[in-house]
């Protein structure tokens, strides 16, 4: 069966007695939607009873005003997903759900897990039917004997049989649970509203419905939500933390917090060491928007060079899915970005970005500045070149594709058409964030993954020209 392999998605829960919280999961799906655009779900009990209702589309598209009335409970699991290995099956949208002796459990989840082949197999051959090909289903199928009995033994028996990331959102009828891998390399949070509590993958979900920040949940941690309120629990023993820090340079929006910094400030700070690292001469500083926005703040800060926005950023185009013709195609880049030709006529830019992947936006970008006038692009990247690819939830490219495994700085720069070309050291990125390297997983940039990923799933996504190599 033909699996999904990349899910990078957005969680939030709610537990708030006496509420109607449809509305509140709505919202925050919205301020989460960076985290996945494909589909989007809202689970909800009153106690007693579960309703489900997902769809593909944005969290606009997917929930009505009518449907969100309908889906009555004071507890909810929302999600958002985002995925583009073609399968976008219904099926494959969540929370899912599984339901076994009138019992109901859902589970919403974001990461990737790299073992799930055997646990698939053991599960159907005792007779469990899937009705997707996502991992997530895997993981409802091994805890659902639990239902109805102690759940939390279910996840210390069954999570630490799932390798890979994950954080996970669970709901039962009577329960809401929010779970880290024993690495936590996804985020998710805790916060306090009313009487009640959320779980949200980042704290901009929290703050959306004006819920307080708590903490953290640990890697290897419960969150455990009901009516006796919230209690955590280590479920599983806690490995070397090691959040994605990918999350810090462009997954994650600017203003949620992660080990207790802000991202913006984060960003900010990453693009004033850029600044200390590459210096040059020029008339501007233009961020790539939106990413790319507080690091080249940083920049100008450092620098003294002007801030400017030089390029305008159609911020809803990306999202349509109405398929574009050849010839609206053809426009690439221009679809999401449109320059200031009067501003940047003649000027010498420092144009500022998050992250370089294959390339072919950025070569784009850089030609579009050019053909608007720009005397000198001096590209700086806020983060190190991403030569490796991800198993554990960030969707971008295998190895081959991503261009800074097979080329030079020189040979990028070269590539994507700019006067010079900057990486941030691995040094100062990790400077920025306010903790030590080991508190990361830093794999895409030098391969050291902190869970080891099977042979087979390796050997996929990792060759060069058909040889493996590190
Ligand atoms: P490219 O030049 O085609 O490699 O595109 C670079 C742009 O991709 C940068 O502006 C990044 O912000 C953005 N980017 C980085 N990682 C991802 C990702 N996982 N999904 C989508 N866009 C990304």
């Amino acid at each position: 069966m033909e699996k999904e392999k990349r899910e990078s998605c957005g969680i939030f829960g709610i537990c708030s007695p006496g509420d109607e919280v449809a509305k509140l999961i709505y919202f925050a799906l919205y301020a989460l939607q960076h985290r996945g655009q494909e589909s989007a779900g809202i689970a909800v009990s009153n106690g007693r009873e579960t309703m489900l209702l997902k769809d593909l589309g944005l969290v606009s598209q997917v929930f009505s005003e009518r449907d969100l009335v309908t889906l009555r409970g004071h507890m909810g699991l929302g999600h958002v997903r985002y995925s583009t290995t073609g399968k976008t099956a219904w099926e494959n949208s969540q929370p899912i759900q599984v339901t076994r002796g009138g019992r109901t459990i859902y589970v919403a989840h974001n990461g990737n897990l790299v073992n799930t082949d055997a646990l698939r197999r053991e599960l159907a051959g005792n007779g469990f039917v899937f009705r997707s090909t996502s991992d997530t289903e895997v993981i409802a199928g091994l805890l659902a004997p639990y239902l109805g009995g102690d759940l939390i033994e279910g996840l210390r028996q069954v999570l630490p049989r799932l390798e890979g990331a994950y954080s996970l959102g669970i709901m039962t009828e009577n329960q809401l649970i929010g779970v880290r891998d024993p690495y936590g390399i996804r985020p998710l949070c805790v916060g306090r509203y009313m009487g009640g509590f959320a779980i949200s993958s980042e704290s901009c979900g929290l703050d959306i419905i004006g819920a307080e920040y708590v903490r953290e949940i640990e890697p290897g941690e419960a969150a455990v939500i009901d009516g006796e309120g919230l209690r955590f629990v280590q479920v599983m023993e806690k490995k070397k933390p090691s959040l994605c820090i990918f999350e810090f340079i462009y997954f994650a929006r600017p203003d949620s917090v992660l080990y207790g910094t802000y991202l913006y400030h984060a960003r900010k700070h990453m693009g004033m060491y850029l600044a200390q690292e590459a210096p040059v001469e020029a008339d501007v500083v233009i961020p790539v928007p939106d990413t790319g926005v507080p690091a080249a703040i940083g920049f100008s800060q450092a620098s003294g060079i002007p801030f400017g926005e030089g390029l305008i950023k159609n911020r809803y185009v990306g999202r349509t899915f109405i398929q574009p013709t050849q010839a609206i195609r053809q426009l690439g880049v221009r679809l999401k970005l449109n320059p200031l030709v009067r501003d940047i006529k003649g000027k010498r830019l420092v144009v500022v970005d998050d992250s370089i992947v294959r390339g072919t936006t950025t070569r784009e970008i850089v030609k579009m500045l050019r053909d608007a006038g720009a005397r000198e692009i001096h590209m700086r990247i806020s983060s190190p070149p991403d030569m490796y690819p991800c198993f554990y939830g960030i969707d971008t490219a295998v190895r081959k594709e991503l261009i800074a495994s097979t080329k030079s700085v020189e040979e990028i720069r070269r590539f994507i058409g700019a006067d010079s070309l900057h990486y941030l050291s691995m040094e100062n990125l990790v400077r920025s964030t306010g903790r030590p390297k080991d508190q990361f997983c830093t794999a895409c940039f030098d391969a050291e993954y902190p869970i080891p990923v099977p042979e087979d799933v390796l050997s996929d996504k990792f060759r060069l020209e058909g040889r493996m190599t590190r």
